[in-house]
């Protein structure tokens, strides 16, 4: 684990598995103290957090549904707590919008619930959670959001989850300028199609589709893990400060 002169803290909703749990790894070692959250498996949150600690570094689990504004006010009080104990800081210094739920319906077929669900989790839970967290954010901080390449792509089945994605893009932007005063810059990223229990697995799991994508991408495989959290340990490096209201695609060039 290296050291770090700086003591930072960010926070990663859905931090459990999947994209989430390599961005906790990846700032991690950098030296990046980590809050990750978790909806229900918490032994799996368990697990990154001592494997954060075997390396010497430091990490935290809180339970949260994103989908409920109603328990944010009880979160914000749990992360202060996290904060002030083991976390050894006041403030956070970034937010990673990343927790997420996939739906594939065609726009004919899609339910008014599934798009209750995908509007909670992706557009009003990242909108409300971080209108509550902003006075934790110390100034100077980041808030990251997690998009995905299918806001610029347009494929057949995700209308519902494209729209909610491309919200929060929109969304950005606004944050950006918002709370520009405060020096807290704010941008969005988009991985392409990354091989996660995302949509039950079907890109890691579904070989035909894995191979069809990894043939419409520059770089000639579909994304890991690993390839999204270096990407977002990099953007909230201390030497991207100055990029603010952007959104960076991480898609190894899928359908250029
Ligand atoms: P994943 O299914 O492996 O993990 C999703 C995470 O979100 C889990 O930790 C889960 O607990 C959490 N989550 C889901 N609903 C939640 C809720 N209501 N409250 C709190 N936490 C909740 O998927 P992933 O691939 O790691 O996806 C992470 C993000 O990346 C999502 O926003 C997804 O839309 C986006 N994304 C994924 C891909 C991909 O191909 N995997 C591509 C582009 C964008």
């Amino acid at each position: 684990m290296s050291t770090s002169k700086r003591s930072t803290v960010a926070l990663i909703t859905g931090g459990n598995r999947g994209l989430g749990k390599s961005m906790a790894l990846h700032l991690a070692e950098r030296g990046v103290g980590v809050v990750i959250t978790y909806r229900g498996n918490a032994a799996e949150a368990a697990d990154v957090v001592k494997e954060i600690e075997a390396k010497g570094g430091k990490a935290a689990a809180l339970a949260l549904d994103v989908a409920n504004t109603r328990g944010f006010d009880a979160f914000v009080e749990a992360v202060k707590a996290e904060l002030g104990g083991k976390l050894g800081r006041d403030r956070l210094d970034f937010l990673v919008n990343n927790a997420g739920i996939g739906a594939h319906a065609s726009f004919a077929e899609t339910t008014e619930e599934q798009f209750d669900a995908l509007v909670n989790v992706h557009l009003k839970g990242t909108f409300f959670l971080t209108q509550k967290l902003l006075p934790l954010i110390s100034d100077g901080g980041r808030i990251l959001n997690i998009s995905s390449g299918l806001a610029r792509l347009t494929l057949p089945g995700y209308a519902a989850y494209a729209a909610m994605k491309g919200g929060v893009e929109v969304l950005t932007r606004y944050l950006a300028k918002e709370l520009g005063p405060r020096k807290i810059s704010v941008n969005v990223l988009a991985p392409g199609a990354i091989e996660t229990d995302f949509g039950g697995g079907a890109v890691r799991d579904n070989a035909e589709l894995n191979k069809m994508i990894a043939a419409q991408t520059a770089l000639g495989r579909v994304g890991l893990p690993d390839d999204i959290g270096g990407a977002v340990a990099m953007l909230l490096s201390p030497e991207s400060h100055w990029i603010t209201g952007q959104r960076i695609e991480a898609s190894g060039g899928q359908m250029l």
